[in-house]
């Protein structure tokens, strides 16, 4: 592989906000282009048969501009392999794949992201891969959960949309110990707020589309690992299915990346503020957000994470008329599925994002209204969501 994948000028002994601008993207060799240019080839010419200048050969097996962007989410992950994909979705058919067979077992989250949910009910089960459903904020279902034929515990924290909090340290042990491993869907947190390889687990996943991204341009997801044999697998898939980004989308989600440490800041500085405002307002009868020290996963947040991120879902006190009156009177957060960008939004999971779980043991209650808070001025957010109620 490429010298373009040694972080040279973003080691792990630099901070956080260092190596996202720097890991994996010194400036071009031969013009000094301090941004990663956007390869757009999809193959790369061979000073003789079989011999690469850079190890390029064809551009779904790697491209130079999604190997800088490799590099740099391995480094913001602390971990040693990193994969870029097309989508989250892809890096999660990706990490299933490569990590079961017919006749193993998985345990997630009752309140998984829809997709992953909808991936495992509709997909993986046809393929004899069955799978448990717990609340992954409690330690003890999980272990009991888990069966001889158990392969992976899959987790994701804060959890979507319930904002549930999974204890990733005990569980990377409590998987370990009954020789499983552990995924953490770290797209909530991003980063910047959380690294779950730190805390024991085996794989980390985003959709880069989210906070990595964070400017809703561009769709994309990674896994990011330490252990080199996973990193092998997930390459063979990488290379042998072929969900890859392209070039463009590996470029736009590396420079959004670049600001990740400052977005993820104001995120959690405007997200407490609404979360300030929405306390004990007459309208909502629960607010849902780890900073919050009633929160019950709050201990554990305040633990494993730096602060507790821009994603808050509230419960009307009006149910889901109520619910849907508020997604509708927003006038700066804008109606849209998806979080994690720049701009406000508002959603209500049921309807939207999690229609898919409809019916299952992971449905959503439907006064449930979900906001991704931007980093737009704090008081003007406070403000709509405040009109928004009244
Ligand atoms: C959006 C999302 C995904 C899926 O990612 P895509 O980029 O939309 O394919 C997976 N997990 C979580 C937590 C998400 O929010």
């Amino acid at each position: 592989m490429s010298d373009a994948a040694d972080p040279a000028t973003g080691t792990d002994e630099h901070g956080f906000a260092t190596r996202a601008i720097h890991a994996g993207q010194d400036p071009d060799p031969r013009t000094g282009a301090v941004n990663v240019p956007i390869f757009a080839s999809s193959t790369f010419a061979q000073d003789g048969v079989g011999q690469m200048r850079e190890g390029y050969e064809y551009a779904r097996t790697a491209n130079p501009t999604r190997t800088a962007l490799e590099a740099c989410l391995a480094s913001l992950e602390g971990g040693r392999h990193g994969r870029a994909f097309a989508s989250g979705m892809a890096a999660t058919d990706t990490a299933l794949r490569s990590m079961l067979r017919p006749g193993d077992h998985l345990v997630i989250p009752d309140d998984a992201y829809g997709g992953t949910f909808r991936l495992i009910d509709k997909v993986f089960s046809q393929w004899g891969v069955d799978h448990t459903p717990v609340s992954v904020n409690d330690v003890d279902a999980v272990r009991a959960a888990i069966e001889p034929r158990t392969k992976v515990v899959w987790v994701e924290t804060p959890t979507n949309p319930l904002l549930n909090i999974a204890d990733i340290e005990a569980l990377a042990q409590v998987a370990h110990d009954a020789g499983t491993r552990l995924v953490v869907d770290n797209t909530f947190a991003s980063p910047y707020l959380q690294q779950p390889l730190a805390l024991g687990a085996d794989v980390v996943l985003h959709s880069t589309t989210k906070y990595l991204g964070g400017h809703s341009d561009v769709v994309g997801g990674a896994l990011v690992t330490d252990d080199p044999a996973l990193d092998e697998a997930f390459a063979f898939l990488q290379n042998g299915a072929g969900a890859v980004p392209g070039p463009f989308d590996a470029y736009l989600t590396m420079r959004g990346a670049k600001t990740l440490a400052l977005r993820m800041e104001q995120h959690s500085t405007n997200a407490e503020a609404i979360v300030d405002a929405l306390q004990g307002h007459p309208a909502i009868s629960h607010v849902l957000y780890p900073g919050l020290t009633e929160h019950p996963g709050h201990q554990v947040a305040a633990r494993q994470m730096r602060r507790f991120g821009g994603m808050i879902s509230v419960r009307l006190a009006g149910g889901r008329d109520a619910a849907l009156a508020f997604c509708d009177r927003t006038e700066i957060f804008t109606l849209a599925e998806s979080l994690g960008g720049i701009e406000s939004l508002i959603e209500h999971p049921a309807a939207m994002t999690h229609a898919s779980t409809a019916g299952s043991a992971l449905e959503v209650p439907d006064d449930l209204v979900r906001l991704s808070v931007g980093i737009e001025t704090t008081a003007d957010l406070v403000a709509d969501v405040e009109q928004a109620l009244s």
